[in-house]
């Protein structure tokens, strides 16, 4: 099978030729804008751990940015800090019957996107101003409220910089309204289709390292995401490389030997064992890993196929390679990362603690080596 032809194309995009998948369906306005492309990274890590970092390390990721290479116009927001917390603490949610209007004016006009079951709208908190995101999820029988208090259980339990927060949450015989954290960077998918946005593998890193803190938390936390993929990656803005993980509603405590059942609404994405409909864990997050890193580096969707039958046997069979010119420059560790994690059996794929030791997220050489790279090439010109 033609593998030039395993372009991708997720939910966002309509056709396989080349035009129509750069394109999203909804409004991108920021999109349009010229230019608006990363300045340059840093080679030198910091070991700060999301969960720990305090208002004034998150104000210092600003600071850091300032240094840069080569004199380059405009400033680099990138740095290996962590994205900014929450504009509140942690906060143990109960949904409240009243009327979410009563204390939030809800922006029915500004839609930041569509979701399964409802739209998620941008919104304020009336009392002290706070801008916040309002997850609609439609929810009439008892079995379907269920599910959108188990999301509500989930974020509860996930206190960390990576993880979008839960603000409060309204009950009413239609619906379930969720108020979360609201981030204004746009869609990393957003980002993996903008041909005005060239990512470096030295971006990717820094996007992988994030979903990975994110996903280890969890995983100690004895969660899993189980729908990790590029649409559910928020940045934090247009100009950092700081991004947040979203939508919780298919995550779950670990429970050993429970199956998932899935609708198969794009199964790119799906693990084998999801497919098979056998024990899902800790490495189904895992493998979804696998995949957003090799579309962050090539663009392409590894196991894509002409139709959703096609990919899925892909997955099954576990077909994919590195054989797209895309691959040519892409260092051996990234290769390498990806070939830990696109693994079959799900007991041989490495863990998330194992992926941040991976030399790929860890190497600080290798990272510097990848800077050098971007500067001699010039790829953000
Ligand atoms: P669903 O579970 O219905 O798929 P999501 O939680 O994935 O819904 O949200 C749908 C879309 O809404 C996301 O892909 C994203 O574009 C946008 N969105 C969701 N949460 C936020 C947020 N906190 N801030 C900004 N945009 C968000």
């Amino acid at each position: 099978q033609d593998q030039a032809e395993l372009i991708l194309e997720g939910p966002h995009t309509s056709a396989s030729q080349s035009e129509e998948r750069k394109k999203t369906t909804k409004e991108r306005e920021e999109g349009e804008e010229e230019g608006d492309v990363f300045q340059d990274s840093e080679p030198e890590l910091d070991e700060e751990k999301g969960e720990d970092v305090s208002a004034e390390s998150a104000g210092k990721v600003e600071d850091d940015g300032k240094k840069r290479h080569k004199g380059e116009a405009g400033e680099s927001t990138k740095s290996e800090n962590p994205p900014p917390l929450a504009p509140f603490d942690h906060r143990i949610v109960t949904p409240k019957p009243h009327q979410i209007a009563t204390y939030y004016t809800i922006n029915r006009d500004e839609v930041l996107g569509g979701g399964r079951f409802g739209q998620v709208h941008k919104c304020m908190e009336n009392s002290s101003g706070l801008t916040l995101a309002a997850k609609i999820i439609k929810a009439r029988s008892q079995k379907e409220k269920e599910v959108v208090r188990n999301e509500i259980q989930v974020m509860n339990q996930l206190n960390h910089a990576n993880l979008i927060q839960l603000y409060a949450a309204f009950e009413s015989r239609h619906d379930i309204i969720l108020v979360m954290e609201y981030v204004e960077g746009g869609e990393l998918f957003d980002r993996i289709i903008d041909e005005n946005y060239n990512l470096t593998e030295l971006d990717t890193v820094l996007f992988i390292r994030q979903i990975c803190e994110g996903l280890q938390y969890m995983h100690k936390m004895y969660i899993l995401h189980l729908d990790l993929k590029p649409e559910n990656i928020l940045c934090v803005s247009r100009a950092t490389n700081k991004i947040k993980i979203i939508d919780f509603g298919l995550a779950r405590r670990y429970k050993p030997r429970e199956k998932l059942r899935v609708n198969f609404g794009t199964p790119e994405f799906l693990a084998p064992e999801v497919i098979n409909y056998e024990f899902v864990s800790f490495p189904t997050d895992m493998w979804s890993l696998g995949v957003i890193t090799y579309m962050l580096l090539s663009g392409l969707s590894p196991f894509l196929g002409d139709d959703d039958n096609e990919t899925l046997n892909n997955i099954l069979a576990c077909q994919w390679n590195f054989e797209e010119e895309e691959f040519t420059d892409i260092s051996d560790e990234a290769k390498d990362f990806i070939t830990r994690l696109l693994v079959k059996s799900k007991s041989w794929r490495m863990s998330a603690a194992e992926s941040l030791r991976h030399p790929w997220l860890s190497d600080r050489s290798l990272h510097y080596r990848l800077n050098q790279k971007v500067i001699l090439t010039g790829q953000h010109i």
